[in-house]
C-alpha cells in the first residue's frame, strides 16, 4: 500500500508514525512544501511548544474548540490529552504541566518534540520529502489517487492524507473544493484588538486579571488576563474572545464594541477605566495574529469516525485544514495529535 501524507506538520507526522506502526509494510511518504519539516511546531508556544493541556479548567470541550467541538469530543474518547501526554513520555520526551494547565516539554524547547517526531518517523522508515508542494489531486478509474506537485512530479498513491494546516487566505483549499468538498470560508482566529480610546491606551503595559471580555449583544465571552498594549487589547482574554468571535468580527470587518468586566476591587486606577466599560474594536492587531484559521474543509464532507472524505474514497484529512480550531493553551496541537492518530489507524485499513 502506498500512502502520501501531504504536509510535514504536527498532524502529518503523527498520522505517518501511527500509520506505519499499524502497518509496517505500508510505503509512506510525507511531502512538505517548505524547505524544512515541522517549521510551525518549532515556533509554537514561543519556541517552547505548548503541546497539550490538562483540560482541568475546561468544563466543556466546546469552550476550548469554538469550531469542531463535537468532533473533538467524539475523537477524544479514542485519543485525548492523557493519551498524548503518555505517548510523548513513552517516546522519551519528559513533559511538565504549568500552573495554568498548559503542557510543555521539560526541556522548554520545541526541538524535543521535533526531534522525537522526526527521529521516530526516520527509524520506522517513513520517507520525508521537503520542497514538494501539492498542486492537484484526481481520482483514477482504478480508485488510486493521482497527485501533481508544483515541482513537476506526478505519482499515483493508494491512499492520501491531507494535513496541510490552516490557511486564513484560503490557499490550497481550491483543489479540495474541486473534488466536491464543502469549504467553510477561512478567516483568521487568535488575534489582538485595535482600540483607539486614548484613556485606555494610557494604561499600556498593564496586565489586568482576571477580566471577562465579551461582545455586547452576543453570548461570546472569554475570561483571563488582559494585556493593554500600545495598539489595544492582547493577552489570553482578547485572544480567546477573538477565537469565539472570529467569524462574527470578520463579517463586521473588525468593527465592534467589546465589553470589559473587571472583577477585582483592588486596582483603583484601572478599575476607573475598565470596570464594565465598553470600547470600540477598530481593526485586528497585526502583531502575533493569524495564529490559527477558523474555517477550512467542512466537517460535513468528512466521515467523522475515520476522517475519510465522503466524496473521494481513499482521501483523509487531519489537523487545521479541517474546520476545527481552538483557543490558545495547547488545544490546537492536541487536535492535530488526536486527528493524526485517527487517520493513522484508518488510512491503512483495507
Ligand atoms: C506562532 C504560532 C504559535 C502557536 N503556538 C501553539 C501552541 O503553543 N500550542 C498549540 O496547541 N498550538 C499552537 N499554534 C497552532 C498550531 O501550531 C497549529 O494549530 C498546528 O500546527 C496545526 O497542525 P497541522 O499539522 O494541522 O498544520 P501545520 O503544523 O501548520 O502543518 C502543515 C504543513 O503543511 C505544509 N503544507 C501546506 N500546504 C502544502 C501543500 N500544498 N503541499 C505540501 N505541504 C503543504 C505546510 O508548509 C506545513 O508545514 C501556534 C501557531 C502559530 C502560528
Amino acid at each position: 500500500m502506498t500512502i502520501a501524507i501531504i504536509g510535514g506538520g504536527a498532524a502529518g507526522y503523527f498520522a505517518a508514525i501511527e500509520a506505519k506502526r499499524n502497518c509496517p509494510s505500508a510505503d509512506i511518504t510525507i511531502f512538505e512544501k517548505a524547505p524544512k519539516m515541522l517549521a510551525k511546531v518549532e515556533i509554537t508556544g514561543g519556541g517552547r511548544c505548548n503541546l497539550t493541556n490538562s483540560f482541568r479548567l475546561i468544563s466543556d470541550v466546546k469552550h476550548a474548540y469554538p469550531r469542531g467541538h463535537k468532533l473533538m469530543k467524539r475523537l477524544f474518547k479514542r485519543f485525548d490529552h492523557r493519551s498524548a501526554y503518555e505517548w510523548f513520555e513513552r517516546e522519551g520526551v519528559g513533559l511538565t504541566t504549568q500552573e495554568d494547565e498548559c503542557v510543555f516539554p521539560q526541556s522548554q524547547d520545541s526541538h524535543s518534540i521535533i526531534d522525537c517526531l522526526m527521529g521516530l518517523a526516520t527509524r520506522l522508515g517513513v520517507k520525508q520529502k521537503t520542497r514538494h508542494c501539492l498542486d492537484s489531486i484526481a481520482r483514477n478509474d482504478d480508485g488510486t489517487l493521482h497527485l501533481c506537485f508544483a515541482n513537476g512530479m506526478e505519482r499515483d498513491f493508494d491512499r492520501v492524507a491531507i494535513t496541510t494546516g490552516g490557511s486564513p487566505k484560503g490557499e490550497g483549499l481550491k483543489m479540495h473544493a474541486m473534488l466536491g468538498h464543502e469549504i467553510e470560508q477561512p478567516v483568521p482566529s487568535l488575534f489582538t484588538f485595535n482600540i483607539k480610546d486614548r484613556n485606555f491606551l494610557e494604561l499600556m503595559g498593564t496586565v489586568v486579571e482576571p477580566v471577562i471580555a465579551s461582545i455586547p449583544g452576543t453570548k461570546m465571552r472569554a475570561e483571563g488576563p488582559l494585556l493593554i498594549t500600545h495598539w489595544g487589547m492582547s493577552g489570553p482574554a482578547a485572544l480567546k474572545l477573538s477565537s469565539h468571535a472570529a467569524r462574527h468580527l470578520n463579517e463586521r470587518q473588525y468593527q465592534s464594541p467589546v465589553a470589559i468586566n473587571l472583577g477585582k476591587k483592588s486596582l483603583n486606577r484601572i478599575i476607573e477605566t475598565l470596570t464594565n466599560d465598553i470600547y470600540q474594536i477598530e481593526g485586528r492587531g497585526k502583531a502575533r495574529d493569524e495564529f490559527v484559521t477558523c474555517g477550512g474543509v467542512s466537517l460535513a464532507s468528512i466521515d467523522l469516525h475515520t476522517l475519510e472524505s465522503k466524496v473521494c474514497k481513499g482521501l483523509f484529512f487531519a489537523g487545521e485544514v479541517l474546520d476545527v480550531d481552538a483557543i490558545t493553551g495547547g488545544f490546537n496541537l492536541q487536535a492535530a495529535w488526536t486527528m493524526g492518530h485517527v487517520v493513522g489507524k484508518h488510512i491503512v485499513e483495507c
